[in-house]
Order: structure tokens, then sequence, then C-alpha cells
């Protein structure tokens, strides 16, 4: 057997990383980039107000209840006026609209009154750049902005677009054929003939893939036939970036995919000391990764989350492919015996009164029982031995 941590690093450094492509900006969210972003623009543009009030000289206010002359109005979107303010003039001036020339600072609308006849009266003092945004505030021309490796979330893509960056290098979405294996799935919402199941992992992993940001290609069901299979998995290979599988890589007769991946393909099949999802196949076919997960629904899922969704994610560019792992306190402790594995235990995880994250087993553990699994938020990495006893602290990967 060979461990969790070595497993993963086997399968997630030997992925390669995509081509970066030009990518619009609008397109990218989600996505990381491959090259640093500098500011062709000044964020602001131009100095403008903070507020809603009153553009003045600052000097002019140097005692409160100065009354000045009001010679004008600026909206957001207005240009400034050709002349500048000169002492003892103001203008009415909204947020975002360009600071006139002349004037140095802005007093608030609540310190003002209008006392008719075009005067206000200034019942604050305030310095030169008092609720004045210098213009470049935010972002100076020229100013890296964003390092590679971001992560084009959708603040940064706010980002993007303040500094008219349109378009941006960023490694692609991968491209992912899916496919289930097995003679015993049915999809097409039929009766179930003696010794058949509904197809569920396919289903499950489509959207699963889609939320890591991946490009769903599902082929649906393969026959547990050798030549059906590599005929199939020869074709992901040419139109895909990775090639998910699921069933077929246990220790049965017909464990198609381990046989097949055996003779087309650099093949590493693992028993990874964990439990559930001991089974899983790595391979590539014509450097094209090919991820086997096993056919048990719930080894389905937690195989995906450990090696295929960290591999596509690293491919995709991601520094740290992984899920968010933080100490939680299982409140009812976690019972298990040694077998020499690491359990993955499917928990619901919750924020307590404390701050704190608690978790709590969901009611079935069975490598079959997708129902209770579904349920789960989080899985408990609970080390070999005998568990966790109560109120005690365990490692756990947040999956939402
Ligand atoms: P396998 O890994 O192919 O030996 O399958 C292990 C178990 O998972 C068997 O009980 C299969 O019927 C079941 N199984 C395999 N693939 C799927 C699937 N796509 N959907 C639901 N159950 C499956
Ligand atoms: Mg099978």
């Amino acid at each position: 057997m060979i461990s969790l941590v070595d497993a993963q690093r086997v399968v997630i450094d030997a992925c390669p990383l995509l081509e970066p492509v030009t990518t619009a900006f609008t397109d990218a969210v989600g996505l990381v980039l491959a090259d640093e972003v500098a500011a062709g623009e000044d964020v602001p543009p131009f100095a403008n107000s903070a507020v809603d009030g009153y553009a003045v000289v600052a000097s002019d206010t140097s005692v409160p209840g100065a009354e000045l002359a009001v010679v004008g109005e600026l909206a957001a979107g207005a240009a400034p006026p050709a002349l500048p303010i000169s002492t003892g003039q103001t203008i009415r001036i909204m947020t975002g609209a360009p600071i006139p020339g002349g004037a140095d600072a802005v007093v608030m609308v609540e310190d003002s009154e209008l006392l008719g006849g075009d005067v206000v009266r200034l019942t604050a003092t305030v310095q030169a750049g008092t609720s004045v945004r210098a213009a470049g505030d935010d972002v100076r021309l020229g100013d890296v902005v964003f390092a590679a490796g971001t992560v084009i979330t959708p603040p940064v893509l706010g980002v993007l677009a303040s500094i008219n960056a349109r378009a941006v290098r960023a490694f692609p979405r991968a491209r992912v054929t899916i496919l289930s294996t097995g003679d015993e799935l049915v999809t097409d919402g039929g009766p179930l003939a003696p010794g058949q199941i509904r197809e569920t992992n396919q289903t499950m992993l489509a959207p699963l893939l889609e939320a890591a940001g991946c490009i769903v290609q599902p082929v649906g069901v393969v026959r547990d036939d050798e030549a059906t299979l590599e005929r199939a998995l020869s074709l992901a290979a040419e139109g895909s970036d990775a090639i998910v599988t699921s069933g077929g890589v246990s220790m049965g007769d017909y464990d198609v995919v381990k046989a097949v991946l055996g003779r087309i393909a650099e093949m590493r099949w693992m028993q990874v000391a964990i439990k559930p999802a001991k089974p899983f196949a790595f391979g590539m076919i014509d450097g094209v990764p090919v991820l086997g997960l096993p056919g048990n629904p719930v080894s389905s899922l937690v195989s995906f989350e450990l090696f295929a969704r960290p591999a596509l994610r690293r491919m995709m560019g991601h520094a740290d492919p992984h899920r968010p792992r933080v100490l939680a306190i299982a409140d009812d402790g976690v019972r298990r015996r040694p077998d020499g594995k690491v359990h993955l235990v499917r928990v619901v995880a919750t924020f307590g009164d404390d701050g704190r994250l608690h978790v709590v087993p969901v009611s079935a553990q069975g490598s079959h029982q997708l129902a209770a699994t579904a349920l789960a938020n989080a899985l408990a990495v609970v080390d070999d031995g005998d568990g966790i006893p109560p109120g005690g602290e365990v490692s756990t990967i947040l999956l939402t």
C-alpha cells in the first residue's frame, strides 16, 4: 500500500500544467493568471470627491461658519469647469465628481447650511486633501497589481475591469472526459432488470468537475469490455486534457479499466492506505492523464476529492490545489480500529458558539451508502489507531 500523501504527490506531480491562453477578462473568473498584470491606467483616473458636499479652498474654512458663494454644481460624470474657483467660492459636488480647479478639499453636505441667495455656511473646518480621492489612490499606472498565480476571483475581475485589462494570459479550464464502466449500470430511467443498478457516479462527478473549474465532456457508460473501453479511452485522449473514469480498478475479474490502462498507458495502479477509496489507477495516454476512480459511489467521491480534483486544479495553475483543511472538534469522538489505513470519515461540520468548527459523522459510513454521505460537508482525516476521543481534535477537509 502507498500512503495518501505519497499517492497524492505521485498524481499531482505527474499532471502537466496546461498551456496558458489569452482570455477575455469576462471569461476569466475562476482561472489562474499565467503572467503578472501591470496597470495601464491610474485608478481613480482623476482626483474626485469622496462625499456629497462642497468643494472648497481649504484655507477658506479655517474658522467654522465660513460663508461662501456657491458658483456651480458638479455631478459624477460631469467634466470639471474650465475656470478654477477662487477664494470665497465653492461648488456643490457629488461623490465621484472631479475636484474642480482651485479647490483642494470637500466639506460634507452634513456640515453645511444653505442660506439662500446661493450662499452656503460651512460649519466644519477642513484641511487640504480632506474628502479628496487622489488620482492613482487605488492603483497607480505601471504598478504590478497581480502576480502570476493569482486566482481570478470576482473582486480580482473587478480590478481587471477598473484598469481596463480586457484580456489576460491565464491557464485554461481543463477539458475532462468522464466515463463510467459497468455492465450493471442503467441511465435511461426505465425499470431495472435483475442485477442492474442506476448509474450514479458520472451524474455526481460531472457537476463536481464543473465546480472545480473544468469543462466536462460526458461519455456515459462504457461496457465492461476491453476493446470497447480501449476505443473510448483512445478517443477521449485525442480531445481532452484529462480523463476521469469510474469503476473497474479494484481486484475483480472484470476490472477492465485496470487491465486496459495496464496495456495502453503508462499506468500506476495503487492501493492507497485509506478507507474508503483504496484502489486508484493513474495513467498517461499520450501525455493525457487518466484518473481511475473506484466504482462504489462514496469511494468515487472521496477519491475524486483526494486525487482527481487537486490534480486537475494543479493543471489549471493553482499553486495550492487542495481543499482547505482545519482542526475541528469531534464532539462525540470518532470510533475506529487500527487497520493500517487513514480513514476519511464523512462528517457534518458546523461552527459552534465557541467560534470553532465541530464535526459529527453522518449516520452511515459504508462505501455504497451515498445517501448518508450526501449530507456530509467535510471529511475528517482520522489517522490509523483507535480513533478520536469525545471532544478531541481532528484534522478536517472542508468540501464546501
Ligand atoms: P467496481 O469498482 O467497478 O468493481 O464497482 C464497485 C461497486 O460500485 C459495484 O457495486 C458497482 O456496481 C458500483 N458502481 C460502479 N460504478 C458505478 C456507477 N457509475 N454508479 C453507481 N454505482 C457504481
Ligand atoms: Mg465494475
